[in-house]
């Protein structure tokens, strides 16, 4: 499939699809490595390493209440 979006693409700036924080512009790189990137209907979502962590916990508690 031909994507014409895929430069700036590369260039948008992260926002976390959590707490809508954006790393600073030299950290920009840095985030698209620590940060959990994922898709939601078809979009490219970004989440920061503190929501991700946030997450992690908020979904095992839901695994908790599930099981137990
Ligand atoms: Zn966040």
């Amino acid at each position: 499939m031909h994507t014409p979006t895929d430069a700036s693409e590369r260039d948008e700036v992260l926002v976390c699809s959590g707490c809508g924080t954006t790393p600073q512009a030299d950290a920009q790189a840095a985030a698209r490595l620590t940060w959990s990137r994922g898709t939601d209907a078809g979009r490219t979502t970004w989440t920061c390493e503190r929501c991700s962590r946030e997450n992690l916990r908020s979904i095992e508690s839901k695994l908790d209440s599930v099981w137990w």
